[in-house]
């Protein structure tokens, strides 16, 4: 039986930036490549699945530069991928067909039937989704490690792990692991340490630089920012992306060349419109922590001191997500969310728009209200995506929606 040609890298044919070079410069410039193009200064929609190549293939000198199939490779997908491998500081990154593409494909290129996965289990509702129902009919066994014994993750990892998975700040409660620390703890029992970096983004934080093995991304949400494409990306030395992209060609998850157009598109303002929701996000929390109907403002850093200290070790911003935890319960919530003006309710995050989310009714609507509850999830907690919009109409938006206290 024929099976697929190895995923061959062209090699990056990108216009070397100089390395004096920030990240906005990156985002902008990162996906540019020497070739003409009729002279466009954004590189052209490679839609098309196949390419041609030279008659005498395998004899072809320029068989390493050539691309065959859109499943293997595509100019549209590296355009952009390179912004994203430039800002998270990796050797090698890929785009996939979604998040969840690119952490299944991911996890599955390192583990092997009988291994074990140790992840924290404040996850992203499909992470746990995939790790519950799909893992164990593959023999692959999910360490489950709680909130408490998150504190101490050298003991919490095991000794039998060959990859821990977590992702910081958490959904929905915003909490934040010391990544520096897990990737000790990682690497001390040999495994790889997998990152989910989709709430900070590469502009706030860089797992890598901090010791993580590889980082994925759901590029729906911040990377794409306009709410308009599923994507998903993994960045890290090349020697894992490659087993990554090559699991993820056969089986069958590579991003369209349109929506990677999308993606490449968004990521030029990412460092702008991070910045910006970094802002309103912080602006937003601090104008409703004192509120009287206001039960608990989760930030990233407030849930305590120890927090706060590695938020301000391993993040230049906090990001743009937050949970308003009302004091009457869902009613308030559902109470809230009808009165908003512009805000609307949507389940996604990272967009220009601003959005809220009940995670009882969404994210994490398949527990029971028992096991929301151990997870510190109470009915009653409004999670809001914060966009570009201007910090004063947000603050009045949700201000004229909660009860007067
Ligand atoms: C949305 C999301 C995912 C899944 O990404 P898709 O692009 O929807 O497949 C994974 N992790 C986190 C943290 C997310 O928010």
């Amino acid at each position: 039986m024929a099976t697929e040609p190895a995923v061959r890298s062209p090699g990056r044919k990108f216009l070397p930036l100089p390395a004096w070079t920030g990240p906005s410069t990156r985002l902008v410039h990162g996906g540019r490549r020497p070739e003409r193009n009729a002279g466009s200064v954004v590189p052209p929609i490679y839609q098309t699945t196949t390419f041609h190549y030279p008659p005498a293939l395998s004899e072809s000198a320029e068989l390493g530069g050539t691309y065959l199939y859109t499943r293997m490779e595509n100019p549209s997908q590296e355009a952009a991928a390179e912004p994203i491998r430039l800002l998270e500081g990796a050797e090698s990154a890929r785009v996939l067909a979604s998040g969840m593409g690119a952490i299944s494909c991911t996890l599955l290129s390192v583990l092997r039937s009988g291994d074990e996965v140790a992840a924290l289990s404040t996850l992203y509702g499909g992470t746990i989704d995939l790790f519950t129902e799909v893992f164990p009919r593959l023999g692959l066994r999910v360490r489950w490690i709680d909130d408490a014994a998150a504190a101490d993750p050298e003991r919490a990892v095991g000794g039998s792990a060959r990859a821990v998975f977590l992702e910081t700040p958490t959904n929905p409660l915003m909490q934040v692991h010391d990544l520096a620390r897990w990737a000790k703890a990682a690497d001390a029992i040999g495994a790889l340490l997998i990152v989910d970096n989709t709430f900070a983004t590469p502009v706030n934080q860089t797992p890598l630089a901090l010791g993580a093995d590889l980082v994925v991304h759901s590029a729906t949400k911040y990377l794409s920012g306009h709410a308009d494409v599923i994507a998903g990306a993994v960045a890290g030395p090349a020697r894992l992306v490659d087993r990554v992209a090559s699991l993820a060609t056969n089986l069958g998850a590579p991003l369209d060349p349109f929506a990677a157009f999308l993606l490449a598109r968004g990521l030029k303002t990412l460092a702008i419109r991070v910045a910006r929701q970094n802002e309103n996000a912080l602006r937003v929390a601090e104008a409703f922590r004192e509120h009287p109907a206001v039960r608990r403002v989760l930030y990233p850093g407030w849930a305590s001191p120890e927090e706060e200290a590695i938020a301000r070790r391993q993040m230049t911003g906090r990001g743009g997500m937050l949970g308003l935890s009302l004091s009457g319960g869902i009613d308030a919530a559902h109470a809230f969310l009808r009165r908003l003006r512009f805000i609307h309710p949507a389940s996604s995050l990272g967009g220009v728009e601003s959005l809220a989310s009940l995670p009882a009714e969404t994210s994490h609507r398949h527990l029971s209200p028992e096991e929301r509850r151990a997870r510190g999830i109470d009915d009653g907690l409004v999670r809001l995506s914060l966009g570009i919009e201007d910090a004063d109409d947000l603050v009045r938006d949700i201000r004229e929606a909660l009860p007067p206290g």
